[in-house]
């Protein structure tokens, strides 16, 4: 009887391995690899001759190579949203940093979730961590590689940057850890994104052109990846699929990285499939596509149904020849408003490229690849079609309500330490003028590069590069508030008080609406002991924004420099609201009324906190006064030797 029950066992599972072996067999694993910041003309399949690419070579001898495949967006978290979802930009709504991808819109994972597969993300920037800058791009993932909360290194590596051998190895732990598919695993790689630092040996096999020594390294890592899967059994039945999310600027066009411009420099990029089975393998397709395209496709080769509005369509008919085509590729940028300056559109199709600026422009490509040659004439027939084009398309589109995301302090220290501007400038948020009355970011170029340079500088503590990139900027236009308050920040930060103010103070004169910078010059203005300028600067940045804690508690403590203790009282009391366990606002909540000569109620606030401050001197030396001043001698006596006593410690 046992023996019977064994066998019944035994073929019961088997048969319930058969099926998920056949399960897995009708649903391939689908691998999305996507590498920050790659040009197509950098890759050696692409036809660059000074690269070693040998994992993308390979990969594309295996799948199909899209020659002219672009992104609507020069930028990481919206290129890649767009990816994840197949939708344009504007339908996305994902234009700025931290925007929360709404719910309404539904992700490659969560559609592949649906159809039981096992889902993971391993990204290598926190431009991509769902839990600050990308919310939301996580949905439909089991797990999402997001980083550390509290990192443990100041180092950029690990706290803002994962090298893609890290990130490559992450997800084949969690592969490890979860063999059973269907998997949809994405894995970003994060390193030609700049600052171009590879590590050896391509620091020094491309010491000439870091990019590419990024490029390379990140291809080894790629070539990890595939090793990986090949080693599990599961590279000849798995879709791969690998795509640049934008280019680099590379001093085209006056742009040394990208986000500004919509020049293929920064829109072209490689696009390589890999079907299950490697059917086609080895095929080239020339016509120009896009990276809404992509979805579609994985959805149409896993047989799922496509979401109702895609503004992508399956690739399929291009690998049997059934369609040889080009598709209309639209552009959008709205970084450009985090300067100040104008957002951009672009229509690249029939050989042109449209770019809708204050400033149209017009390239033919036929004759002009390098979009040097503007021949924009406004009643031209191709930019009266292509105008169209746009107009219509804004018209299908859901109306824009840009909003950079509600970010920290320590969200915009990471969005710097990759090189964009954290805070966006005025007119950026909300109420964006007209378009076509903003400075055209072409204009501005060179300023954003010496921006871009000096944040770099900053994150590398090369404070000095700072400063002199920064003093550019002000030569080509000595009102960049952008560049004064850096310039402030870097002063306060390198501990000259008195720069940092002056230079704060001519941010304020050009932005009056500038919070940070006004708290900023209170700060400085502090140190140098200029206490009624600095209380003018904190009430009028805390009149801008009242919900700044550290702005409070450092107007409370100027006021009681100023002896004006009823209005410190207020300022603590303000900063208690926003943090009630703050030491340092109940401390100075106390010296107020000390000051006030509310000793007892001095005492109620002191009591309780020594008790859960045991080794805080300051809160005994204060509690003495508060017994002082109530006449209680023996009380004061008692709690200044254990103020004397900590202090010797
Ligand atoms: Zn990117």
């Amino acid at each position: 009887m046992k023996a019977v029950r064994i066998l019944i066992i035994c073929l019961l599972s088997a048969t319930a391995s058969l099926a998920a072996a056949q399960k897995k067999a009708s649903q391939p694993d689908v691998f999305l690899i996507t590498i920050d910041t790659l040009r197509a003309d950098h890759v050696h399949c692409y036809g660059y001759e000074h690269i070693q690419t040998p994992a993308l070579d390979s990969l594309a001898k295996d799948g199909i190579r899209f020659v002219q495949a672009f992104t609507p967006s020069p930028i990481t978290n919206t290129s890649h949203t767009t990816i994840l979802t197949g939708l344009l930009p504007s339908r996305h709504a994902v234009t700025d940093f931290a925007v929360p991808l709404a719910a309404t819109h539904p992700t490659w994972a969560e559609l592949l979730k649906k159809k039981g597969y096992h889902t993971a993300a391993f990204i290598g920037a926190v431009i991509l961590d769902s839990k600050t800058l990308a919310p939301g791009l996580d949905r439909g993932f089991d797990f999402y590689d997001n980083f550390p909360e509290h990192p443990q290194t100041k180092s950029r590596w690990g706290r803002v940057e994962r090298r893609g051998m890290d990130v490559v190895q992450h997800a084949e732990r969690w592969l490890n850890a979860h063999p059973t598919g269907p998997h949809f695993v994405w894995v970003h790689l994060y390193d030609p994104h700049d600052p171009y630092e590879p590590p050896p040996p391509y620091s020094q096999t491309y010491k000439d052109h870091l990019y590419d020594g990024e490029i390379a390294y990140a291809d080894s890592a790629l070539a990890n990846f595939v090793a990986y899967l090949k080693k599990q059994g599961w590279y000849e039945n798995s879709v791969v699929i690998v795509v640049g999310d934008h280019g680099e600027g590379l001093g085209e066009h006056h742009e040394d990285t990208h986000g500004i411009f919509l020049y293929d420099s920064t829109t072209h990029v490689p696009l390589i499939l890999k079907l299950a089975g490697r059917g086609d393998a080895g095929k080239m397709v020339n016509a120009q596509v896009r990276t809404t395209d992509i979805l579609p496709t994985v959805l149409d080769l896993l047989h799922v149904p496509l979401p109702e509005r895609l503004d992508g369509e399956s690739l399929k008919p291009y690998f049997g020849g059934m369609e040889d085509a080009s598709r209309t590729a639209f552009g959008e940028t709205d970084y450009p408003l985090r300067f100040g300056w104008a957002p951009l559109r672009s229509v690249r199709a029939e050989g042109f490229k449209f770019i809708d600026a204050p400033r149209p422009e017009l390239y033919d490509l036929h004759t002009d690849p390098g979009e040097l040659k503007n021949t924009y004439a406004p009643w031209g027939t191709t930019v009266q079609k292509f105008r169209a084009m746009l107009a219509e398309l804004r018209a299908k589109m859901p109306p824009s309500q840009p909003s950079a995301g509600a970010v920290s302090q320590g969200t915009i220290d990471e969005l710097e330490a990759l090189g964009y501007l954290g805070r966006a400038d005025a007119g950026s948020s909300s109420n964006v003028p007209e378009p076509s009355l903003l400075p055209y970011p072409k204009d501005e170029i060179e300023e954003q590069n010496l921006l871009h340079t000096a944040m770099m500088a900053s994150e590398d503590d090369r404070p000095a590069d700072a400063r002199g990139a920064l003093e550019k900027v002000l030569q080509l236009d000595p009102k960049s508030p952008t560049a004064l308050r850096q310039l402030g920040e870097l002063e306060l930060h390198a501990g000259d008080y008195s720069k940092a103010a002056e230079h704060l103070k001519r941010a304020r004169e050009v932005r009056p609406e500038d919070a940070t910078a006004a708290f900023e010059e209170g700060q400085a203005l502090d140190k140098i002991g200029d206490l009624a300028d600095a209380r003018d600067a904190l009430e009028a940045s805390l009149k801008l924004t009242p919900g700044q804690f550290p702005a409070r508690l450092l107007l409370g403590q100027v006021y009681l420099g100023l002896k004006d203790a009823r209005a410190a009282e207020d300022q603590f009391e303000a900063a208690l609201l926003l943090q009630p366990n703050s030491v340092e606002a109940q401390l100075g909540m106390a010296k107020a009324e000390i000051a006030q000569g509310s000793f007892a109620d001095a005492v109620r606030q002191l009591e309780p906190l020594s008790r859960t401050q045991p080794d805080n001197a300051g809160v005994f030396e204060l509690l003495a006064q508060a017994y002082r001043g109530m006449g209680k001698t023996e009380e004061a006596e008692r709690v200044e030797s254990r103020a004397k006593n900590l202090k010797r410690r």
